[in-house]
């Protein structure tokens, strides 16, 4: 043997580990040095899959040889002979890359067996049926599989000829010849050879890339080969086949699930031909092999030291293991099991919050469709938000915002929603948008919001003359009730069963152990009493942005907001302005007293005046109406926003910081604690914006009393990055607003790239990520880097935070534990996935990675 090493038998050990043998391989490779039972085999490696990719299909030099070599290993181990017509040797092709894709390439069983080799077995074994059973199944999954026919050939023969196996073969190796030209192949060696190069080829095959570009998996790892002695389970009542999990996958309870097939092979229960019974009755058929196999799991799951999911045969009462590997479970089994495996020793607490994908937490803050109802669904959109709600059809904000008083539950449907659309929003039970995509106004509001969202559903349109909405064909007036499953898309006509979300001791504990390890604190963006209560009881140390707009939009407000915008003198302004005053003071006090104790970061008015205009038809004569076609702006994004309200109508800002040293001395007189308030300034690009609105601030606040506070700035410009020396020097604070950053510094304007031409850059790969959902870090990362560099060249102690949307997005949450900033903030629920992502974050920095496993 020369050259390089491409085949490994399950008892050889090496270094190359899953990259080289693949999740199948290194499972069987692990269980045989173990001793648990398997049969023998051996592992063609990824290497060799690579080199056969590499040289455009042609088998790597010495592949042959070693495979050959390792098939007389295998016939010296079972006293069998590959090919051999009396007694055959069988074995199973298995393909297995380092990470699981399922159902990419299915796998052979019964592979040597030929016309006179069933024979040979069938007066061997005294059980022509098993033979032949054995030889038909050959004959179809070497069809399929290699050759790639339809399978529905097969089962319609298979339906015809029904318990007549003879007859069924004979049906079978003329489907085989018709679709192929060929005789099925009786030479053992040449259906081995065959089956490895298209184990080979299957790693190509579109719907394997198209797995592979989804899942975010490389092209170039290859998939390993399994060859496996065949066991049996299809040899009468004394065989059979299962699955079976360590703990339950559902739950995470500790226990014994599984389920078991008598006289079957293993797709038998894959595919659901027939059904199996429950694990424990195979303690009565087959008592010895029961023991075994429970004690064989506990063996397993000690090693791994994770919940397994394992694949075993019974032939003839003797027990074997085919597979194992980390069972994927849902996210309230996730927990239970890390809890449980505490307890008992088996992992540590760092292993148990590494263990927990926070992505998956999600599933657990949001009420969900219960998983053992059943429904179909009409369409599917986009999963924009998650959690599932069932409400009337409406199609207004108003109409939502009425029924809704008349307590009634409703689900907003639109085309898109516009901020014009909030009251509505907050009024529905659940969003429906049949435009816009996972950053459309509709998904970013409802996620923040908590709340279930299916946006860009192709399938809908709207006929508004005649109030009714068409979900692929289906018609549905105002009124009419559906489900919505922000969590996978799903729109369902009707009502389906909701349960609640969960967020129980296992939960909590396992976020108590991440607090432990994290550096990064966690705040949340919260605009009202009720978010920054719900915040707080996510864990939330702060509130890292409240924006203050929001409180100029509720309707009674809005007209006042509209007088004060359409004033033509500072006086007609500050009349208005000092009617708003009280609203602001008593939304800030409830929130301070929501947060006693921890900051709470308020910024002032952002959004140019134009979005709260009225429209043109509503001006009721020529002086507003010229005063409307004065504000207006045809790029607002760019316009009269941020501090440069501030700056030109300083009124504004006034009343806003004396509305909160108001309500903070207010609040520290009711409870004898004073607020900890941040006064933040938006869209500062040079330091003399700042400097300006530091002092209007001070000046305003020392009016009002005596109270401590810190002034900062956003940070959401390119150039307040680069000149983040300049700026630190006004400011208590930097407070990273990634979403405009983003924008800004790729010129992308978010309302006009999603569902247009980001969407067709994700498509067409010229962006691997949505730069709105994860921070571009080698773009906006670095201008951030820039910024956490000077602005701390000039104020070491400067304290800086992130509050854009990526706040709550794990690789964007460890990105910003690399910069060392002090905090994250995201809506109250992605606060606990933050919290989780902080501490995954300085677990990996100390060596711990994250190894998500359910999912
Ligand atoms: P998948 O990845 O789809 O699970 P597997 O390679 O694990 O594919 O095999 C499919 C079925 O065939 C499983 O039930 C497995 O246990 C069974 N199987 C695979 N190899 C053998 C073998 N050598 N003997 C008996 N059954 C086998
Ligand atoms: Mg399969
Ligand atoms: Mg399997």
């Amino acid at each position: 043997m020369s050259g390089e090493r491409y085949v490994y038998g399950f008892d050889e050990p090496t270094e190359g580990g899953r990259e080289l043998l693949g999740g199948k391989g290194i499972g069987l490779a692990e269980m045989t040095q173990l001793g648990v039972p398997v049969p023998a085999g051996f592992t063609i490696t990824t290497d060799a899959c690579r080199a056969y990719m590499a040289s455009g299909g042609d088998l790597p030099d010495g592949l042959e040889a070693q495979v050959d070599e390792h098939l007389i290993r295998l016939q010296e181990a079972s006293g069998k002979r590959f090919g051999d017509p009396e007694d055959p040797l069988l074995v199973s092709v298995r393909s297995g890359a380092s990470v699981s894709m399922p159902g990419m390439m299915d796998t052979i069983l019964n592979l040597g067996l030929n016309d006179e080799a069933t024979e040979g077995l069938a007066s061997r074994t005294g059980n022509p049926k098993f033979a032949r059973d054995s030889y038909r199944r050959l004959i179809q999954m070497y069809g399929e599989v290699v050759e790639g026919i339809e399978g529905h050939r097969f089962e319609d023969a298979l339906a015809k000829h029904a318990d007549d196996l003879p007859a069924v073969i004979e049906a079978y190796k003329q489907i085989y010849q018709e679709e192929t030209g060929r005789p099925f192949p009786q030479d053992a060696k040449e259906q081995l050879g065959r089956a490895v190069r298209a184990v080979f080829d299957s790693w190509n095959t579109p719907r394997a890339k198209a797995y592979r570009r989804y899942n975010d998996i490389p092209d170039d790892l290859g998939t390993a080969v399994n060859v496996v002695q065949m066991v049996f389970g299809n040899k009468g009542e004394q065989s059979g086949t299962g699955v079976a999990f360590t703990r339950d996958p559902s739950t995470g309870e500790a226990g014994l699930y599984g389920e078991f097939l008598a006289d079957a092979q293993g797709e038998d229960v894959v595919a659901g031909i027939r059904t199996p019974e429950p694990l424990e009755r195979m303690h009565d058929r087959l008592p010895e092999a029961y023991d075994e196999f429970l004690d064989t799991m506990r063996r397993l799951e000690e090693h791994y030291r994770d919940m397994q999911d394992i694949e075993f045969t019974v032939e003839d009462g003797k027990l074997y293991l085919l597979q194992t590997r980390s069972a994927k479970r849902t996210a309230a089994a996730a927990l239970k099991c890390v809890v449980d495996m505490v307890d008992e020793r088996l992992i540590s607490r760092e292993e148990a919050v590494a263990r927990i994908d926070p992505a998956q937490l999600d599933q657990l803050l949001h009420p969900r469709i219960d998983p053992s109802s059943t429904y179909e669904a009409v369409a599917t959109g986009l999963n924009a938000s998650p959690g599932a709600a069932s409400g009337a059809i409406v199609f207004e904000a108003d109409t939502a915002e009425d029924r809704a008083k008349e307590g009634e539950a409703v689900i907003l449907v639109r085309w898109e929603t516009t901020p014009d659309d909030i009251h509505g929003m907050i009024a529905a039970q659940g969003i429906l948008t049949a435009h816009g995509g996972m950053t459309s106004h509709a998904a970013v509001v409802a996620r923040g919001m908590g709340k279930p969202c299916v946006a860009g559903c192709d399938a809908l349109s709207l006929d508004l003359e005649e109030r009714t909405a068409s979900l692929n064909g289906t018609t549905l007036k105002e009124g009419d009730t559906i489900t919505i499953d922000g969590g996978t898309g799903d729109v369902i006509v009707g009502e389906v069963t909701l349960i609640p979300p969960d967020i129980n001791e296992d939960f909590e504990t396992v976020l108590g152990w991440a607090d432990a390890l994290r550096r990064l604190k966690v705040r949340a963006n919260a605009d009202t009493p009720d978010d920054a209560a719900k915040a707080r009881e996510f864990g939330a140390e702060g509130i890292g942005l409240c924006r203050t707009e929001h409180m100029f939009m509720a309707d009674d407000r809005l007209p006042v907001v509209r007088e004060m915008i359409m004033a033509f003198s500072e006086d007609e302004r500050r009349n208005a302005l000092d009617r708003l005053l009280p609203h602001q003071q008593s939304d800030f006090e409830g929130i301070f007293e929501a947060m006693a104790g921890l900051p709470v970061t308020i910024r002032l008015l952002d959004p140019p005046l134009h979005e709260f205009l009225p429209p043109l038809e509503d001006a009721t004569d020529d002086r507003m109406r010229s005063r409307i076609r004065a504000l207006r702006e045809s790029n607002p994004m760019l316009g009269t926003r941020g501090c440069r309200l501030g700056l030109m109508f300083p009124e504004i800002y006034e009343m806003q910081v004396r509305a909160i040293i108001r309500a903070a001395i207010a609040v520290r007189e009711r409870t004898g604690d004073p607020p900890l308030v941040e006064i933040m300034h938006p869209l500062v690009g040079f330091r003399e914006e700042l400097h300006r609105l530091r002092a209007l601030t001070l000046a305003t606040a020392a009016d009002e009393g005596e109270i401590e506070f810190l002034v900062g700035t956003m940070i959401e410009l390119p150039r307040a990055c680069i000149r983040a020396d300049e700026i630190a020097e006004e400011a208590d604070f930097f407070s990273f607003g990634t979403n405009d950053l983003t924008q800004t510094a790729l010129g992308f304007s978010r309302d006009d790239a999603e569902g247009k031409f980001l969407t067709h850059y994700l498509q067409d790969g010229v962006l691997e990520r949505n730069p709105f959902e994860t921070l571009d870090q080698s773009g906006v990362g670095d201008l951030m880097e820039i910024a956490v560099e000077r602005g701390r060249s000039v104020k070491p102690d400067i304290k800086m935070g992130i509050c854009g949307e990526h706040g709550g997005e794990p690789a964007s949450v460890a990105f910003c534990h690399s910069l060392d900033l002090d905090y994250v903030s995201c809506s109250p629920f992605r606060v606990p996935l933050a919290r989780l992502a902080a501490a995954q974050a300085a677990l990996s920095e100390s060596g711990v990675e994250a190894v998500v496993v359910g999912g």
